[in-house]
């Protein structure tokens, strides 16, 4: 089976992990402390604060910034489920924006109309998270100027998006947010086997992050500490950073990998009929996922099913978390007619196989693949 994304290990990075597990110490060291300052450094921010998971880290920005009951996070509905669960595990609720179906990024128009419906109603969100899907940045300007004029804190969910950028600054940088969630799975950009990190330029709230992730400790003197609020172990063990450091600094080349893989499937695919990826040749992108548009539910089930039978690991990302019984279990009900973005999104999304170690003649495989299933139901239409 081609999978659709797969972690890139070479002998350098074992030759780190290999340091430490040699000389130590395995967590609470320092090399937690260079991999912050590595990505902070490589994403412009000021501040990073390393945690166990992309998901641990949208709680404890979540939780840094008091995020609880009575109070409403909102997110897009084509995301995985950690972007929204991170509200509810502080007692507050969700509620979702419609995505732009070119991109599948939260919709600047659907979030305006949104806001000023709910600022009628007095049920204005505190925190929104944005989501840099399949690893092309939102259109933070447009959200940021929102923000600024109805008064809610911005966490990206950037775990697609480690090396995009944004009108020339790096997605990490926070220019338009509070904090910024990488996640470091073997499928993202870079990987610790789990991990995640918080980038923010906000002292106060990199040091609350940095304390809750470590059961909110504060050391005083002696043996004394005092511990103030519920916290967690959230921390990234010094094995992982190990990993992590040295992915960091192979990231370029992935990128440029993906980058160069995904022209390579907008060539061959010009002319087919399916819809390549808004903007497929465009640099800003980390090329996290390559998604193509098929004509309808059917027509995608049917690509699936062959591709599946082919060994080629096609993906859907996502089905719209409206659609999910943890989402209406806040006793919402979601019409996904209020939704046409995200519906028409799902019902024609699939993910082709994109990561730094496919081969060209992987690439091929899953092109004929997908040729085989196309001409199938187009058999008019040469691919
Ligand atoms: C992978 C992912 C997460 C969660 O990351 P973990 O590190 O697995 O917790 C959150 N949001 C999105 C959009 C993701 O793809």
């Amino acid at each position: 089976m081609i999978p659709y994304g797969w972690h890139d290990i070479d002998e350098s990075d074992i030759a780190a992990v290999v340091e430490v597990l040699r000389h130590g110490p395995l967590t609470q060291g320092t090399t937690v402390e260079r991999f912050e300052q590595a990505m902070a450094a490589d994403c412009q921010s000021q501040y990073a604060v390393a945690c166990n998971s992309a998901s641990s880290g949208l709680l404890l920005a979540c939780r840094a910034l008091e995020l609880g009951p009575g109070d409403w996070l909102w997110t897009s509905p084509i995301t995985f489920a950690a972007s929204a669960t991170c509200a509810l595990h502080c007692g507050a609720r969700v509620d979702l924006v419609d995505v732009d179906p070119a991109t599948g990024n939260l919709s600047p128009t659907a979030l305006a109309c949104k806001l000023a419906e709910a600022q009628s109603l007095g049920r204005l969100p505190r925190i929104l998270v944005p989501v840099h899907y399949a690893g092309r940045p939102c259109d933070m300007a447009a959200i940021g100027e929102l923000a600024q004029h109805f008064g809610f804190a911005i966490i990206e969910d950037a775990a697609h998006a480690l090396g995009a950028s944004d009108h020339g600054q790096p997605v990490g940088a926070c220019r338009y947010s509070q904090a910024t969630v990488f996640s470091f799975h073997p499928v993202k950009q870079i990987t610790t086997g789990e991990g995640g990190m918080v980038l923010t330029n906000d002292a106060e709230l990199a040091a609350r992050m940095a304390r809750l992730r470590t059961h909110d400790i504060r050391r005083t003197e002696g043996w004394h500490y005092s511990i103030e609020e519920p916290g967690y172990n959230f921390r990234l063990t010094d094995i992982q950073a190990a990993l992590g450091l040295s992915q960091l600094k192979r990231l370029p080349d992935f990128v440029a990998r993906r980058r160069c893989l995904a022209r390579r499937y907008h060539q061959r695919l010009s002319g087919w009929p399916l819809m390549t990826p808004h903007g497929s040749d465009d640099d800003s992108s980390a090329w996290h996922l390559y998604v193509i548009r098929l004509g309808d539910q059917g027509e995608r089930r049917m690509v699936y099913e062959a591709m599946r039978a082919a060994e080629i690991g096609v993906q859907v990302h996502y089905i719209p978390l409206y659609r999910q019984p943890f989402m209406q279990a806040q006793g919402m009900t979601f019409d996904p007619k209020a939704f046409p973005g995200a519906e028409s999104f799902y019902a024609s999304a699939l993910t082709l196989p994109l990561y730094p170690g496919l081969t060209h003649v992987d690439q091929e495989s899953v092109l004929e693949a997908l040729r085989t299933a196309l001409s199938a139901l187009h058999p008019a239409t040469p691919c």
